[in-house]
């Protein structure tokens, strides 16, 4: 079917106690390995970019690629802009067939983030188009951004649900205690936080950075109203073991041996990283509903 917006998916998942698995991809394998294994689940998806991948393969490859692989599938996927700090380049998104945004501007003071996000909002409520908002700051590497332990710092829930109602954003990400990347410890959520957080804010929140979160620890999350979870390093580390294995026979030249390779771990996490979620058959649930 046709790319959809996730605005239902994620309000609906919310109110079921689920949350929308949001997989980071960068090239055609990764789209691939994400629409066979939502397809194989009957789950609902969101497919998503950073800044970096639209530099690294080109945003209109992008759009007409996930644009197919969607009208070739009968579960409802989404396109997402994560993480994006530019005004222009969510344009951009839009005119290439996202259905949702990220407007990034937590490395703004307050008060222009909120003007950055607010004029965001304007733009692509007009067409249609879901904003997610950030606030807080969650740390790690993402993309080319890095935030180090110091800058880095939780959201405060009153803050949150002021940003909210400011900024009219459809969904929040929010600083919980989890950072981008792999953790080298074990990481802990402020699961008190996500709860205040959520009695504040009337939108679904977002959970950034929950590659290599204890699995407990995420289902915990989506209990108390996190509702898109966003997985990134997680389908980063098995594609790039797969094509190493492959690559370890010396006479393996084929893009297809060991890019077919990757795209099938990857797909294996996806599968895992669904059923997390707890969207398994939860297409169903969409089936003739207008999304
Ligand atoms: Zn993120």
């Amino acid at each position: 079917m046709p790319l959809v917006s996730s605005y239902h998916l994620i309000r609906e998942a919310r109110k079921q106690g689920k949350a929308i698995p949001a997989f980071n991809i960068h090239n055609l394998e990764m789209i691939q390995a994400v629409v066979q294994g939502a397809e194989e689940m009957n789950s609902p998806v969101i497919i998503q970019t950073t800044p970096g991948t639209l530099t690294h393969a080109g945003i209109e490859y992008v759009g007409v690629i996930v644009k197919q692989a969607a009208l070739d599938v009968r579960i409802p996927i989404a396109l997402h802009m994560d993480h994006c700090p530019s005004y222009e380049t969510i344009v951009k998104c839009i005119r290439n067939g996202y259905t949702s945004v990220m407007i990034d501007g937590a490395h703004l003071p307050y008060e222009e983030n909120v003007a950055l996000v607010k004029r965001v909002v304007e733009m692509a409520h007009a067409v249609g188009i879901q904003v997610e908002g950030e606030i807080g700051k969650i740390a790690g590497v993402e993309d080319d951004m890095f935030v180090n332990e110091l800058e880095a710092h939780l959201t405060d829930p009153e803050e949150a649900r002021q940003f909210a109602e400011e900024t009219g954003v459809d969904s929040l990400a929010v600083a919980i205690g989890t950072a981008h990347g792999m953790y080298e410890g074990e990481p802990h959520l402020d699961f008190a936080r996500i709860t205040k957080i959520d009695s504040l804010v009337e939108i679904p929140l977002v959970l950034h950075g929950a590659s290599g979160v204890p699995d407990e620890q995420v289902r915990k999350a989506i209990e108390l109203g996190m509702a898109k979870i966003n997985i990134a390093t997680e389908l980063k580390d098995p594609m790039a073991k797969a094509i190493w294995h492959s690559l370890s026979h010396p006479k393996e030249n084929d893009p297809r041996h060991y890019m077919g390779a990757g795209r099938e771990a990857v797909k294996q996490v996806v599968k895992e990283k669904i059923r997390l979620c707890d969207t398994v058959n939860f297409a169903d649930f969409f089936k003739g509903r207008q999304l």
